[in-house]
């Protein structure tokens, strides 16, 4: 398995981290994307992979970072992209749900990256929260040539569909356990199998039982097994297709 949407450098972890990696192993996951988001968890997602040979890093700006000084912090962006090996830019995109203030800067930020993606031919990790139509107008304004993935998606199975028509991934993570998440699981049961994702979102979001507690790697297995369950095939099947997704992807 892998986890392709993991922040295994945050605080939660720095107690046990080495044990985290070992229950990675012992589940059979072993390869992790280390997602960054900011210029500090770029660095330790840098810094992580080359203590680790199981993480693959990431280097994005989250909407959260959006501000007017978004030009500076995206052409700083572009410098640490020159000199750091990167698996994906991302996680990038819009969240309307803490703040609406910052939408013009979130908007600006987000298509610079999704540009310069194209220009580096690297996958682009999107997050999207609240805003859904905002996140797909710019997404399809990239006629197709954007390639990348809905991290934890959590949109309607249509929407997912023209994700995919555009050549997109989408990925699920521990909401799809969840007892009331008809939507995810609707999205996990129908979607192009070849264009689904497995993901944790670690520590956020763990998945039933763990819900509320803090996520971890090891615990993609419960997501692929949800979905193995949802689409009445096997887990093996459904690890070596989701596997194999990934590989294509992020070329790991
Ligand atoms: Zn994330």
């Amino acid at each position: 398995m892998i986890d392709t949407h993991s922040h295994l450098f945050e605080d939660e972890f720095k107690d046990d981290l080495l044990e985290c990696i070992e229950r990675c192993k012992a589940n059979n996951v072993n390869q992790i994307l280390l997602v960054g988001f900011s210029f500090e968890t770029n660095d330790k997602a840098q810094a992580l992979a080359k203590e680790y040979d199981i993480f693959y890093p990431t280097a994005g700006l989250h909407p959260s970072e959006a501000a007017s000084t978004y030009l500076d912090d995206f052409n700083k962006l572009v410098d640490f992209i020159n000199n750091n090996k990167i698996y994906a830019i991302g996680e990038c995109g819009l969240d309307y749900h803490w703040t609406k203030e910052n939408i013009e800067y979130q908007k600006a930020l987000f298509k610079l990256q999704c540009e310069l993606a194209i220009k580096l031919d690297l996958p682009i990790i999107v997050h999207s929260r609240d805003a859904q139509q905002d996140t797909f107008d710019i997404i399809k304004g990239y006629n197709g040539k954007l390639k990348g993935v809905m991290h934890c998606y959590s949109g309607s199975l249509e929407l997912a569909k023209e994700y995919v028509k555009l050549g997109f991934y989408v990925s699920l993570g521990g909401p799809v356990t969840f007892k009331n998440a008809n939507e995810p699981k609707r999205v996990a049961k129908e979607i192009d199998i070849n264009r689904l994702l497995i993901e944790t979102d670690s520590p956020f979001l763990a998945p039933h039982p763990y819900r509320g507690k803090r996520n971890e790697s090891s615990y993609v297995k419960l997501v692929l097994e949800e979905i193995a369950n949802i689409r009445g095939i096997s887990v093996e099947e459904l690890d070596k297709i989701t596997t194999e997704n990934a590989k294509r992807l992020f070329k790991i």
